[in-house]
């Protein structure tokens, strides 16, 4: 198991964004946690990724507790902010081996995530130049760059247009076989086509947690059922 929540709830001041949520994730699940504005997808990917600590619950990566085990669990887990906090000013290459230093990875592991998140073309170009579909290939690159088990990707696909979107698809399917990816997004049609289950949650709780094909094509139906 790689990623097991425990009834965690979060506080903030009277505001419960996260009402006792629990759920579990294997290697090969890309899980995608489906849910309007504020319903506290980000918040739930905060806590996993050790950026907020629970009110109260649990949670274990790789069968270690998050609070017990931070920075050996953060090492398992590469993390892809709804903000994607990039340099602007570095290139992308140079971006990437800082990244490497923090993690004290080789070099050579540029090379081949370049080649995965097709950047090679733009390798040599500043951040801030590239276009916002080759910025979250390179959110999505210095995410994976050390290997983690667990991939948390926080509205990887917002603002990019059908083309980045499907090279982004790739990348993520790609990746998926052999990990496990938390993806979120408020767009149905998007965890549809890249999700192989899918967690609606509404008001910080969940309210589905079905494989996919579950839904039988009906996820939209469902879903406007079930956030009324
Ligand atoms: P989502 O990512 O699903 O849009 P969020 O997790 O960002 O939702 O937000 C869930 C709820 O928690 C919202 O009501 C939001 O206002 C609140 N919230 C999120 N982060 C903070 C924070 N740092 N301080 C106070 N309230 C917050
Ligand atoms: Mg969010």
């Amino acid at each position: 198991m790689s990623l097991e929540i425990n009834n965690i709830s979060k506080l903030f001041g009277n505001n419960k964004a996260l009402d006792s949520i629990s759920f579990k994730a294997n290697p090969g699940d890309i899980v995608g946690i489906l849910g309007p504005n504020g319903a506290g997808k980000s918040t739930m990917m905060k806590i996993i990724t050790g950026y907020y600590n629970q009110t109260n619950g649990s949670i274990k990566v790789c069968g270690k507790d998050t609070l017990e085990n931070r920075i050996e669990t953060q090492r398992k887990i590469g993390y892809l902010s709804e903000e994607n906090p990039l340099y602007p000013e570095m290139y992308v290459r140079e971006f990437l081996e800082f990244i490497c230093d923090i993690h004290k990875l080789e070099y050579d592991n540029c090379d081949e995530i370049i080649e995965l998140t097709t950047l090679k073309s733009v390798e040599s170009q500043k951040i801030k130049t590239l276009s916002k579909g080759f910025q979250q290939r390179v959110g999505i690159a210095q995410a994976l760059i050390h290997n983690p088990e667990l991939i948390v990707l926080d509205e990887p696909t917002s603002g990019l247009d059908p083309k980045q979107l499907i090279q982004i698809r790739k990348i993520i399917t790609s990746i998926g076989k052999d990990k496990t990816i938390l993806l979120s997004s408020h767009i149905i049609q998007e965890v549809e086509a890249i999700c192989n289950r899918i967690i609606i949650i509404n008001n910080g709780e969940i309210i589905a947690n079905k494989k996919t094909k579950d839904f039988k094509n009906k996820i939209e139906e469902k879903f406007l059922e079930l956030i009324k």
